[in-house]
């Protein structure tokens, strides 16, 4: 692969000065720095290689094997990145974060200079639904203990960090003197600390609360997903934010329906005789009985689909359908008079099995059905 000389992309001499060096890749690194090109991806690679020709070109130790061999130098073993692959965005600001110096004012990550909101923790909880519920969708009323500032707390701005949530630290390194910010460890990175507080409040000014949150849940929701219910976790001291309060759904077994997906299925059965004449059923469907009715010499294993009667999708349009699984139930003991009855049928070629093609296995209609 051919790559572009590292002095090239810096726009230097191969005679330059380690002075030279750092000031050319500050002014590269300035000029391709992301906050000021954003999502132009040409900028972003010439800021990643003027990183790595600096991560290079400062090193004396590189810069020689550099100037020896060029980019073989640092093919295959240990090297910088293999010779291949890029330094990350953020290894390049925590390497030469420092170099830019104030021209972005020392903070980067996006946080650049207002404060920061510190929001509160989130909570959780467990909301059981029963197959109707999901079908129709419901609204919720749950209890939840959410923290929140205790009536009649004070903040004020914290004096350590002046309110700004962070402290600079300042070091001096090779390349000068390098700043770096951390969380400042008095306020916990909110910028307020307390003032006055009563005295049921813990060290933050918060107590806990009951509160009953409402929560709608959609139809169609399927058990194990998330739910969120914005700022309805816990609040955060001072000017923070509330977290937010998650709700994970658990689907309870229903006693004669199951769930796939949208559709569901129900198993029906009826008796040989039910099956010999013909048969209207009750069924219960999701939302009350469904009436249908079995032609006269209906087959063990026939799935009748009832369409819509399934659970609302979720994400789009309708409804799935209900599966009715036909099962015939056959006797388990005779009396004399049925043993007889059925002992002469074996021989009627009216109880001998003639399936036709309409006749389907049970394995082909369930292969038509998901296809
Ligand atoms: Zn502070």
């Amino acid at each position: 692969m051919s790559k572009k000389d590292f002095y090239e992309i810096l726009g230097i001499s191969k005679g330059a000065t380690a002075e030279e060096i750092k000031k050319a890749y500050r002014k590269k690194a300035i000029e391709f720095h992301p906050d000021k090109n954003p999502g132009n991806p040409t900028a972003e690679e010439n800021f990643k290689l003027a990183a790595e020709a600096y991560e290079v070109l400062s090193d004396p130790n590189k810069k020689a094997k550099y100037d020896q061999y060029g980019h073989q130098a640092f093919d295959g073993a240990g090297g910088f990145g293999g010779g291949h692959g890029h330094m990350n965005m953020d290894d390049i600001f925590s390497q030469f974060g420092d170099i830019f110096g104030s021209a972005f004012g020392g903070g980067f990550g996006g946080n650049s200079g207002g404060q920061r909101r510190v929001k509160g923790s989130n909570l959780r909880i467990k909301v059981k639904l029963t197959l109707e519920e999901i079908a129709n969708g419901v609204e919720k009323k749950v209890k939840v203990k959410r923290k929140i500032q205790a009536p009649g707390v004070r903040y004020k701005t914290c004096s350590t960090c002046n309110g700004q949530g962070q402290v600079l630290r300042v070091t001096n390194t090779i390349l000068g003197r390098m700043q770096s910010a951390t969380t400042c460890n008095v306020c916990g990175g909110s910028g307020q600390t307390i003032d006055s507080k009563p005295n049921n409040a813990d060290a933050y000014g918060m107590i806990l609360e009951d509160e009953t949150v409402s929560i709608k849940i959609p139809a169609g929701v399927v058990d194990g997903m998330q739910l969120k219910v914005s700022s309805k976790g816990n609040d955060a001291p001072g000017n923070g934010i509330p977290g937010d309060l998650i709700v994970a759904i658990e689907e309870q077994e229903h006693e004669f329906l199951k769930r796939e997906g949208e559709n569901l299925h129900y198993d029906l059965y009826i008796s040989f005789a039910e099956a010999v004449l013909g048969v209207s059923k009750d069924i219960d469907a999701i939302n009350g009985k469904v009436r249908i009715k079995l032609e006269e010499g209906i087959q063990s294993g026939k799935i009748l689909r009832l369409k819509g009667k399934g659970i609302p999708s979720l994400n789009s349009y309708g409804n799935g359908d209900l599966l009715v699984h036909v099962n015939v139930w056959t006797p388990k003991s005779l009396s004399k008079e049925q043993r007889q009855f059925f002992e002469k049928s074996l021989t009627d070629d009216n109880f001998i099995p003639h399936p036709e093609k309409s006749d389907k296995s049970f394995f082909e209609k369930v292969k038509d059905m998901f296809s």
